[in-house]
């Protein structure tokens, strides 16, 4: 008899699985074919932590090297080095090493960062096989960001030229 009942009550089960399914057939989609389409990211998002472009192309970031994030940090996964012109000059961040494979995103060296320097980021899809994947010099990933964006304008300017000749 138990026998039969669990029987009835897999069916059931399964009824109503496809009942919600069928159901979902005929609804609006609510998910995308990741990764040729992606969805908006919301502007509440916060990903892992970055430096924020400071807009000028002598100096992409606005890093001191003072070490406050680096003192914060609950997990120590921040090393920044940075180097001085001269004896009375600015010190100028020239590294910042981050453990992404560590840092929990409690966002207190954004917090606690005295110009600015950091933010959070909006991607979700940083990704690594091994430990070093995931161990990044942010100012150096600027770099590149940036002259990839100078490329980009240029190749762009580029094109616009040729249409316009
Ligand atoms: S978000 Fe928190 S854990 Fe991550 S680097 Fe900043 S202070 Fe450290
Ligand atoms: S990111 Fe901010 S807190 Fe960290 S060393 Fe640079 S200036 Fe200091």
């Amino acid at each position: 008899m138990k026998y039969l009942k669990d029987i009835m009550l897999g069916g059931l089960s399964l009824v109503e699985g496809m009942a919600v399914t069928f159901r979902r057939l005929f609804q609006p989609l609510v998910t995308v074919q990741y990764p040729r389409k992606t969805n908006k990211i919301s502007d509440a998002y916060r990903g892992h932590i970055e430096l924020t472009p400071s807009g000028d192309p002598k100096l992409p970031h606005k890093c001191i090297a003072c070490g406050t994030c680096e003192r914060v940090c609950p997990s120590g996964v921040i090393r920044v080095q940075g180097s001085k012109d001269h004896a009375k000059g600015l010190k100028v961040g020239t590294h910042f090493v981050i453990d992404f494979s560590k840092c929990s995103l409690c966002g207190l060296c954004v917090e606690s960062c005295p110009t600015g320097a950091l933010q959070y980021s909006k991607e979700y899809a940083l990704i690594g096989q091994t430990h070093w994947d995931c161990v990044y010099d942010l100012m150096e990933r600027l770099h590149r960001a940036e002259a990839t964006k100078k490329e980009a304008a240029k190749a762009t300017a580029k094109t616009a030229a040729k249409l316009a000749a």
